[in-house]
């Protein structure tokens, strides 16, 4: 595993800040009748006027800047014209971009004007979830630390953490060692290192935890009991006795302060 040193880990704060203007630029965007294409769009323009390019384009075959996920769907919702935003709605959207040859990966689940309390709950504990996984990061702890975190708080409010999705090493690559899961047993897994950079990125399901893979596009997962599901995602470097957040949603806090 590639630890990054300090200069390295501030080129990833540059990428990992990109993506968090992206996720508020496309935010803001995000109203009843605007399609899920138009979204990406959005999102894809701002990231080639920044100097860097959408990692998830070509992924594996992944045929958008984006990944655009409403409701039911877990992740992997490819942009859509067909698949237009309503009232009440949730959209987790997932972006990635390459900025001088680093990786920056995060998301967020935004809502459509006033949602039902339940999904609101799903919300507020999903991203509270991921700040305790968060804490967990630091030198000296395990994987399964920030697992247990995550998925202790999330069962407890009974909701279902999805296990067949990982957050992951970034780096020079998307995906890099170690997997971390959003489950876990406290004081297992891989050790974690100073200089190490991961995303923390919980995906919570109302219902159960199960998921299925659509058959049709390769892609798009979905609750299999098609109740709604959230994801946040941060990226982070691990210091000795902190984690050092480097996506920030300060900005996705603004424009949802201003709507
Ligand atoms: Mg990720
Ligand atoms: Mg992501």
């Amino acid at each position: 595993m590639y630890l990054k040193s300090d200069q390295e880990i501030e080129l990833m704060r540059a990428s990992a800040l990109l993506v968090s203007k992206t996720l508020a630029t496309v935010g803001q965007e995000i109203r009843p009748g605007v399609s899920t294409k138009y979204l990406d769009k959005i999102g894809e323009t701002f990231i080639r006027d920044n100097g860097a390019v959408p990692s998830f384009l070509n992924f594996c075959g992944y045929p958008a800047s984006l990944c655009i996920s409403v409701n039911e769907t877990v992740v992997h919702g490819i942009p859509d014209e067909k698949i237009i935003i309503k009232e009440g709605d949730i959209v987790s959207v997932d972006c990635g971009v390459i900025l001088n040859g680093w990786h920056g990966d995060s998301a967020y689940t935004f809502a459509c004007g006033e949602v039902s309390p339940e999904v609101q709950h799903l919300l507020d504990v999903t991203r509270q979830s991921l700040e305790l996984g968060i804490e967990k990061a630091v030198a000296g702890n395990r994987v399964g630390d920030i697992g247990y975190a995550i998925q202790s708080y999330c069962e407890a409010e009974g909701l279902g953490v999805v296990r067949d999705l990982v957050g992951h090493g970034i780096g020079r690559d998307m995906h890099e060692e170690p997997e971390i899961p959003n489950y876990g047993r406290r004081g297992t897994g891989h050790l974690l290192k100073e200089g190490m950079v991961i995303c923390i990125e919980p995906m919570i399901n109302m219902g159960t935890y199960r998921v299925t893979i659509s058959e049709k596009d390769g892609w798009t997962v979905k609750t299999a009991d098609h109740l709604p599901s959230a994801h946040f995602e941060k990226q982070l470097a691990v210091r000795k006795n902190h984690a050092d957040v480097l996506t920030s949603y300060d900005e996705i806090n603004k424009i949802l302060k201003k709507q």
